[in-house]
């Protein structure tokens, strides 16, 4: 149920695998409509908002947070996916939830989390996004988690090890027969690439940990770069940045409505079971832009990500996450009682709850914990 009319491929709520616990239809929402909002009143969703994209919260007020960067994420793919005719709704849902189950920190956080639970089954955070609203988010009466749709919870799962895969049933099974998810699922999944690639270039050129002349070595900011300072040639600095990015982003959006609009043509598929079985992605770039995006992410992950102040704040970072760790795992009774009480007596279960707890927190609070916690040690 979208504003635009749905094609023959798009995800069909009157033809979805539904809810794991059925429920009755709203009276003016679609299903999935329904599930974006579940997702919008959650409390993880709320935590977004003080959790790392890149700059860790206190680094300033204006760079990205998850929960920004998860609405230009959803605004990136429900332009594209109005215009290839697939649900909006659930494209929005998807994107929305699909940065839930993040650790305070970023990938500083997730990497120490991960190794602090090697011997517990790891920690994947898409996994966790899944978990986060299957499980862990606890405020229906009549079930635990969000109940969303089938095809929200494919879209959330994004990647996932076979032997995750395996423990998931229905919704695993795709890992394991190497089948695609649907279209609105493929198309958050590039969204989310298309919106960190261009506003960590805004983020990383507004920190001075980036350069204009070293971003000039990369195709698809050099060419908006010509074109902007071609038309607009005495653009104050910062406004010549958000130009060129707004040209970036609409350069690949365009190129992936078209490229991909090429790809469903070919394909030709019928219904949203065609897609899985499409044996590869309908939803991409052009061989050109996919490369010049490719190359952007391979420049930001070498000049921004692993900087060296970044990598100061990681480190920081990886040791509160382990020593939260430690002391959880050491006294469950320092988390609060509802997670006290959900460790079972093997080490296995009090280390999964341990790491919803920690997963859970913003950046702010494991800090606020953390010193709490090792000042009272
Ligand atoms: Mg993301």
């Amino acid at each position: 149920m979208s504003g635009a009319a749905l094609a023959a491929y798009a995800a069909d709520e009157s033809m979805s695998r539904g809810r794991r616990r059925p429920e009755p239809a709203a009276a003016y929402r679609g299903e999935y409509q329904r599930d974006r909002d579940r997702i919008i009143h959650s409390a993880a969703f709320r935590r977004l908002m003080y959790k790392t994209q890149v700059f860790v919260n206190h680094e300033g007020d204006m760079y990205r947070t998850r929960l920004t960067h998860s609405l230009e994420v959803a605004q990136i793919a429900r332009t594209a996916a109005r215009a290839l005719g697939l649900d909006e709704h659930l494209t929005e849902a998807i994107c929305l939830a699909h940065d839930l189950g993040h650790t305070p920190f970023g990938h500083a956080g997730q990497d120490a989390l991960n190794a602090c639970m090697r011997d517990y089954g790891g920690f994947e955070h898409n996994l966790q996004s899944l978990r986060v609203v299957d499980e862990l988010e606890n405020r229906y009466a009549e079930f635990r988690g969000l109940n969303l749709m089938f095809e929200t919870r494919e879209g959330i799962l994004k990647h996932c090890s076979l032997r995750n895969a395996r423990e998931l049933g229905a919704l695993g099974e795709r890992f394991m027969e190497r089948r695609q998810p649907g279209l609105e699922a493929q198309l958050a999944d590039l969204a989310d690439a298309i919106a960190y690639n261009n506003h960590d270039v805004d983020d990383g050129l507004r920190s001075g940990l980036l350069e204009v002349d070293q971003l000039r070595e990369q195709a698809l900011f050099d060419t908006q770069y010509l074109a902007v300072v071609g038309r607009y040639p005495e653009l104050e600095p910062r406004k010549r940045v958000f130009e060129i990015v707004r040209r970036m982003i609409d350069t690949v959006v365009s190129d992936l409505i078209v490229q991909t609009r090429s790809n469903i043509e070919r394909h030709d598929p019928r219904s949203i079971e065609e897609v899985r079985l499409a044996g590869r992605p309908l939803v991409g770039f052009s061989t050109e832009i996919a490369g010049q995006h490719r190359a952007l992410k391979r420049f930001l992950n070498r000049h921004l990500y692993l900087h060296e102040n970044k990598l100061a704040t990681s480190l920081k970072a990886r040791t509160i996450v382990e020593e939260l760790f430690g002391l959880f795992m050491e006294d469950v009774t320092r988390m609060p009682g509802d997670f006290a009480a959900a460790c079972g007596d093997d080490p296995g279960s009090r280390a999964r709850t341990v790491a919803d707890y920690i997963a859970g927190m913003t950046d702010r609070f494991a800090m606020a914990e953390h010193e709490r916690l090792t000042a009272a040690a």
